[in-house]
């Protein structure tokens, strides 16, 4: 009926343009099966807030699936499913395809902005002990001031007894805070430029405040910090050098708006697309081609590092599965005829700050996944591009499946971009593309997202591991 109402033109107009639709109504359906991802994703992120902490749940997820580690396996048959436990902060998961000669990868990020410790970072001053940090990846500095903090990490006794250090997550524990300069005395930090409005000497942390009571000790405070990390795990001063401590934002995740719609949590970028591309990996099925997941570390800072997407990691795994599966390629011949996506965030469109963007090329909340044919910043550098056909591949691929998907670029020509590790999984000559959910207030400490593109990209990327062929 609906149809017949409408003239020539605008059944024309129809037809032939762009149609950009909430994935709400498109999913209307499936709204119980969209809020109930949402929980289990929420649950997630509220424990697993470092790249550590990400990988060990997930290696935990895996093995419940049945995945073994691949040293123990002599021989990969179609069907079998294993990982790589690269240093407890990466990760390679594969199943193996019934045509092991065909790949295909989602690679995504479980590193996130965050405050590292220095390597020798207690001090005492003005009556309490504080850490001095070090920023990881790219943060806006004056965010992180005023909010509560928790402390994750892993230190070395000097007789080599690991240590866990976990404290700000429990509602029963402390939590730590950089303050902020009152905005009485601010005159001057006012004028400042907001890169440097908070310095990274400022990132300084307070830890502790009650002085051991002993006059013949100079700093009181300290000695009284040693004492308890001493009594408590066993560590000295000098044992900070051998640690990973991290201090991330103690906030769990929330539920945004009187409709729930959306999701605020720490370390979305990446973890939105590690979380739902695992769930992925574990729910597809019958896949035809071997799917690998790889989950990488250090791409904050440029995916340098033994850990990081440009790291040789990935080429070893390959030359493993090769031996294991008996397949007569090379690791190089193997990941040239492979696809892969890059599953990682974009910048969503925010109502308040719109000049950033051209609003016929941005990603928009609730209207799906992104699938971005390039990444980078001014003149398309430091990023790779999908191809027409790949790209052609892609939209048909999510219009079959009936997942609601847009498109976008990270911002305006030359206003600033942002690198993902699909230019380093493409130097191999595979096909890859961006594909995630859009996000706002990207590495902020509370990132917010979708739920329905949450889902959406799930979705496609269960879709992508169970095709074959393209
Ligand atoms: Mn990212
Ligand atoms: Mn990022």
């Amino acid at each position: 009926m609906a149809e017949e109402k409408k003239s020539p033109n605008q059944q024309l107009q129809e037809r032939l343009s762009v149609k950009k639709e909430s994935a709400w109504i498109k999913l209307k359906d499936k709204i119980e099966a969209i809020y109930s991802f949402s929980e289990t994703y929420k649950s997630f992120m509220g424990k697993n807030k470092t790249e550590r902490l990400c990988i060990r749940s997930m290696i935990e997820m895996l093995e419940k699936a049945g995945f073994s580690q691949i040293h123990v396996q002599h021989e990969l048959k179609p069907g079998v499913a294993v990982y790589k436990n690269i240093k407890g902060k990466s990760l390679i998961a594969c199943k193996v395809g019934s045509d092991p000669m065909k790949v295909r990868i989602i690679g995504a990020h479980v590193d996130s902005p965050r405050l590292d410790l220095k390597p020798y970072p207690l001090y005492e001053d003005a009556e309490v002990a504080l850490l001095k940090s070090h920023y990881y990846g790219g943060i806006k500095k004056y965010q992180w001031v005023n909010i509560p903090l928790a402390i994750h990490g892993v230190a070395f006794t000097k007789e080599g007894k690991t240590v866990e250090i976990h404290i700000g997550e429990n509602p029963d524990e402390p939590r730590f805070i950089i303050p902020d300069l009152l905005p009485h005395l601010a005159k001057d930090q006012m004028k400042k430029t907001g890169e440097n409005i908070i310095e990274g000497e400022e990132l300084n942390i307070l830890f502790a405040h009650i002085p051991i009571d002993d006059t013949d000790i100079k700093e009181k405070i300290k000695c009284n910090v040693l004492k308890y990390l001493n009594a408590t795990y066993g560590l000295v001063e000098e044992d900070f050098i051998a640690a990973d401590i991290e201090l991330v934002p103690a906030y769990q995740p929330v539920d945004i708006g009187i409709d729930r719609g959306l999701i605020a949590a720490y370390g979305q970028d990446d973890r939105v697309c590690a979380y739902t591309a695992l769930r992925a990996l574990l729910d597809a099925n019958d896949c035809k081609e071997t799917v690998i997941l790889y989950l990488a570390d250090r791409e904050e800072i440029g995916s340098m590092g033994d850990t990081g997407a440009e790291s040789f990691v990935f080429i070893n795994f390959m030359r493993e599965y090769i031996r294991k599966t008996g397949v007569t390629a090379t690791w190089d011949e193997l990941l040239e005829n492979a696809v892969s996506i890059s599953a990682d965030v974009t910048g969503a469109l925010d109502p308040t700050f719109k000049s950033v963007n051209d609003p016929n090329n941005v990603s928009y909340l609730g209207h799906g996944v992104s699938i971005e044919k390039y990444g980078g910043r001014g003149g398309k550098y430091s990023t790779s591009e999908a191809h027409a056909e790949y790209m052609h591949y892609l939209r048909t691929l999510a219009d079959t499946h009936g997942i609601p998907w847009q498109t976008g670029e990270q911002g305006k020509i030359d206003v600033g971009g942002g690198g993902t590790i699909a230019m380093f999984m493409s130097r191999y000559g595979m096909d890859c593309v961006d594909v995630g959910p859009c996000v706002l207030g990207m590495h902020s400490p509370f990132e917010v997202t979708s739920k329905v593109d949450v889902y959406c990209t799930y979705l496609f990327y269960k879709a992508f591991l169970e095709d074959s062929g393209i």
